[in-house]
């Protein structure tokens, strides 16, 4: 299949060829028909967010497919998960990003690698497409004074943060403030991040499960944005909410060495943040296949040589977006989370093991051991290979390429196509340009770049002017 890699395992094609099947018949019969409506109908007013796609993709199993297996999910790999998120994109970005949301939590609340904390929230999940009562999650890092900078691991050590956690024996209480939280809305749950010392967020970072009914969590207005309607983003507020301890994904007192820690706060901004670019630079993808698409029937009533060289520009973004896309697929296959276990034996064991028994398994895993094998790895890395760089350098490279497609697009198709809803040229260059944004803006994704790639040797970025 072109969208594989080619050193892709013949035992996962099975699985890739299923998912692709299934989001393209969910975005046929689903989002397609729906996408511009639901668009309208938001631009209309932004208080009114339409449900139904929730209902639906709780019904259709959509938010438990890739929890594992042992925690009642179908235990799809995470990147059929990117499969199928390119195969939405061609239809709705919003409805991808409700998607992506939702994971990120899911992965933000893996990363400390508390598999009881992560069964309890998987498990609610899975509940929630039992009884049809949709249990969706939402990832809360974004604050009013800290947006790019919460994603970077240098500059995190400036930014100006208000969420604090402070930790009382078993309790744990966070006050402060989060803003822009697609799902907030809709949310049953967030993971949530927040520092135990302001002063150093990035060697007192945390992530908590906090339920969304959780005294004292209270969601704001929904914000007025440009694009990706179907999506709601919110703020959250966090006054005084207290939680148990064991609902702490990931804190100091999991580790006994504070370097440890640090480090292992850097690890995940780079492997969680590296991944969900790769997520984001996938989108662009599935946007760009639908531009294509959309304009090739008007191609043979073009008359002019410079319509042929606009449109040629769009068929050529077009293929490099194809191939980069397949390259975001294999550095989700080689680094993502659950690498490991998607090579070789782990692999095996997850596909042919029964439940009870990789239940059995996870339980007896102890976290401890986990993460620093986890930071034993990361440590021997080098610096290109990390996740981080190629997640910056796919996100901010293909979400810039879409843009320039989406200008041709809009040349080649004048006034009347542009505004012609049964072709959304005109929602999908509002909802493309939201890629450009979140996950840390292309301005900031491009340093990562050259941050990677060594050009600025031992300096930080907040050193440079
Ligand atoms: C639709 C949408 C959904 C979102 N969903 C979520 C979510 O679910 N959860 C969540 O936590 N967050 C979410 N966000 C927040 C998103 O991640 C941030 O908007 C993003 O990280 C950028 O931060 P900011 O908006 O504060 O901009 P800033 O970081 O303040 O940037 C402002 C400007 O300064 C530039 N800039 C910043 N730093 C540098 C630098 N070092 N060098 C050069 N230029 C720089 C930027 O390029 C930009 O032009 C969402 C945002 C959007 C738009």
């Amino acid at each position: 299949m072109s969208f594989l890699p080619r050193d892709f395992p013949k035992s996962l094609e099975k699985e890739a060829e299923m998912v692709h099947a299934w989001a393209r018949k969910f975005a046929e019969d689903v989002l397609i028909p729906r996408a511009s409506q639901i668009d309208q109908e938001v631009w209309d007013s932004s208080t009114k967010i339409p449900s139904d796609w929730i209902e639906k993709a709780n019904d259709e199993g959509l938010f438990d497919a890739w929890i594992p297996r042992a925690f009642g999910g179908r235990g799809y790999s995470p990147w059929s998960y990117m499969i199928a998120s390119q195969v939405w994109s061609e239809a709705c970005l919003g409805f991808t990003n409700i998607m992506g949301a939702h994971y990120f939590a899911i992965t933000l609340l893996s990363c400390g690698m508390e598999i009881p904390l992560l069964e309890k929230a998987c498990r609610r999940v899975v509940e929630g497409r039992k009884n049809r009562r949709p249990y969706l999650l939402a990832g809360a890092i974004t604050e009013p004074d800290a947006g790019s900078d919460l994603e970077d691991t240098d500059l995190i050590r400036v930014a100006k943060i208000r969420t604090k956690i402070t930790i009382q024996g078993d309790t744990a209480i966070i006050q402060g403030g989060k803003i822009f939280i697609s799902n907030a809305t809709w949310a049953s749950a967030f993971a949530v991040a927040s520092y135990e010392d302001l002063k150093r967020p990035h060697q007192t970072a945390t992530i908590a499960w906090v339920e969304a009914n959780q005294p004292g969590l209270s969601v704001g207005k929904i914000e007025e944005k440009l694009g990706q309607s179907a999506c709601p983003a919110s703020e959250v507020r966090f006054d005084s909410v207290e939680i148990p301890i064991d609902q702490l994904a990931l804190y100091s007192g999991h580790f006994s060495i504070p370097k440890d820690y640090q480090d292992y706060c850097e690890l995940l901004l780079d492997e969680v943040l590296g991944n969900s670019r790769l997520g984001v630079a996938i989108m662009a993808a599935g946007v760009s296949r639908a531009i294509r698409r959309a304009l090739t029937p008007y191609a043979n009533q073009w008359k002019d040589e410079w319509k042929f060289a606009r449109f040629g520009e769009i068929l050529k973004n077009d293929e490099i977006l194809n191939i980069l896309a397949v390259e975001a697929n294999r550095r989700q296959w080689k680094n993502g989370p659950q690498a490991e276990t998607q090579r070789g034996a782990g692999l095996w064991l997850v596909q042919n093991l029964p439940t009870s028994l990789l239940k059995k398994l996870f339980s007896q895993l102890p976290p401890r051991k986990l993460r620093d094998k986890k930071l034993k790895q990361w440590r021997q890395e080098k610096p290109l290979e990390k996740t981080m760089y190629w997640g910056s350098l796919l996100k901010a490279g293909m979400s810039d390429l879409l843009m320039n497609s989406l200008d041709n697009a809009r040349v080649l198709a004048g006034a009347e196509v542009w505004n012609d809803h049964s072709l959304p040229l005109e929602k999908w260059t509002r909802d493309a340009k939201l890629l450009q944004i979140y996950e840390g803006t292309n301005a900031l994704n491009v340093i990562h770049v050259a941050k990677a790639s060594g050009a600025l040797g031992s300096r930080k970025l907040y050193e440079l002017e």
